[in-house]
């Protein structure tokens, strides 16, 4: 049986050796982000955003004060002549001569002959004479015209997961539309007697479908566009024509079916279907049971169909997946560390992923991040995932843990 990280390698080699063959997903469209910027949030960028001049374009000055040359104020008793004003977006056209000086505003162009911009609280002003009451250095207190990105430079690279500063940076360098890679169609189909939609009215002993609504807003929070497939039931024909009917997406997860039981019935389908299987068990709880293949040509993610197994399967397993076909290089397990407030015995010979709430001591106090696990229930416990913003991680090499030591912390996505 695999350990999760050797069957997250396994997704990530396997995945990246195949991507070319899924090419046709990987082709990129167009976005414009002076209609929606929000579109363009967690896509990836599929070309360079260079930027289109020096930024800042001219010597800008970060503080209100007067534009000065930084000689003339350490000299004793100078009274240096006001001659202008350069404000945002309307400069001083003059020079600035010795024992001269121009009010100068956040953000406006240092005028020329000035090499320094002495703080407004740092002079006195007579009339139209302003008298330096600090000693000024070259340089200070502006930014020099191409200091943050000169023109052409790449200033986002193609890949990069769009944000709020990679966005306000295309805003900054005038490129409203640019390309991202196209999502790619992630076809989520659970299955199980026992379920029954949103919409629908559940008998005593019927369960309301909530894989495909967790799985859906994983799929997106990685980068797929999610395709509700429906729900299977646990019998062979049916399971077979849904299965079907689903991987015309580009990506198949199922939720369920894929223990031991004799209602467990998705790996034999998959097989049946030609699938190659490259592991169907992987050494963690939750979720032991978790197959990755490929079936018609398409990555098929079976997983385990309690929700938290489903949840923690999918962070680990599918979300690497999800990345590559996006067009982004797949991210290194983000593992945390924080320190045990309690400790823990595990027993077996299998790798935990516990709902833990992680804190960080108020900035002023200091201290280290401590972690917590929460009372849960097992793997069908969506509640205890809800109270958690991350699992701890307990390994197999130790499953016994103490108080006050450093472990390993899988944050959730979007909480942490
Ligand atoms: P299975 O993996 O099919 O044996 O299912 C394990 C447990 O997860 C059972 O208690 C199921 O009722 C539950 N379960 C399976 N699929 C779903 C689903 N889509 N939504 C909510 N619970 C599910
Ligand atoms: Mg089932």
């Amino acid at each position: 049986m695999f350990s999760f990280e050797d069957a997250r390698a396994k997704v990530i080699e396997v995945i990246a050796a195949r991507a070319g063959a899924l090419a046709k997903i990987r082709v990129s469209e167009t976005i414009d982000i002076s209609r929606d910027p929000s579109e363009a949030l967690g896509r990836i960028l599929a070309e360079d955003i260079l930027a289109d001049r020096n930024y800042p374009p001219f010597n800008r000055s970060i503080r209100d004060g007067f534009a000065l040359r930084a000689a003339d104020a350490a000299t004793p008793g100078a009274r240096l002549r006001l001659i202008g004003e350069s404000r945002a977006g309307v400069a001083f056209n003059g020079v600035v001569g010795e024992l001269e000086c121009v009010r100068i505003l956040t953000g406006a162009p240092v005028p020329r002959g000035a090499n320094a911009v002495l703080m407004h609280e740092h002079t006195r002003v007579e009339g139209d004479f302003v008298i330096p009451e600090q000693a000024a250095h070259a340089g200070q207190h502006y930014v020099l015209a191409g200091a943050e990105a000169r023109v052409g430079e790449v200033v986002v690279p193609r890949g990069t997961r769009l944000s709020y500063a990679e966005l306000a940076m295309a805003a900054e360098v005038g490129r409203a539309r640019f390309q991202v890679s196209r999502r790619p169609r992630v076809a989520i189909l659970s299955t199980g007697d026992e379920l029954i939609s949103l919409g629908d009215k559940p008998g005593p002993f019927q369960i309301r479908n909530s894989n495909n609504i967790s799985l859906a807003a994983q799929v997106a929070l990685a980068g797929g566009e999610p395709i509700l497939a429906g729900n299977a039931r646990d019998e062979i024909s049916e399971l077979r024509a849904r299965i079907e009917r689903a991987l015309e997406a580009e990506v198949l997860i199922m939720s369920g079916g894929v223990s031991a039981g004799r209602y467990d019935l998705v790996e034999k389908v998959l097989q049946d279907l030609g699938a190659q299987i490259f592991f169907d068990a992987v050494a963690i709880r939750p979720g032991k049971p978790v197959v990755f293949g490929w079936c018609c040509g398409k990555p098929v993610f079976a997983l385990p169909g309690n929700p938290v197994s489903t949840m923690v399967t999918f962070e680990l397993f599918v979300v690497p997946a999800l990345e590559i076909l996006s067009g982004h290089a797949p991210d290194p397990l983000p593992f945390y560390k924080a320190k045990l407030a309690h400790p823990v015995a595990e027993k077996g010979t299998v790798a935990h992923f516990l709902p833990a709430r992680i804190a960080w001591p108020s900035g002023e106090t200091g201290g280290d991040p401590k972690i917590e696990v929460l009372l849960w229930e097992g793997s069908g416990d969506i509640g205890a995932v809800v109270r958690a913003n991350c699992f701890l991680v307990i390994h197999t090499s130790r499953l016994q843990l103490e108080a006050g030591e450093w472990v390993d912390v899988f944050p959730r996505r979007g909480k942490l």
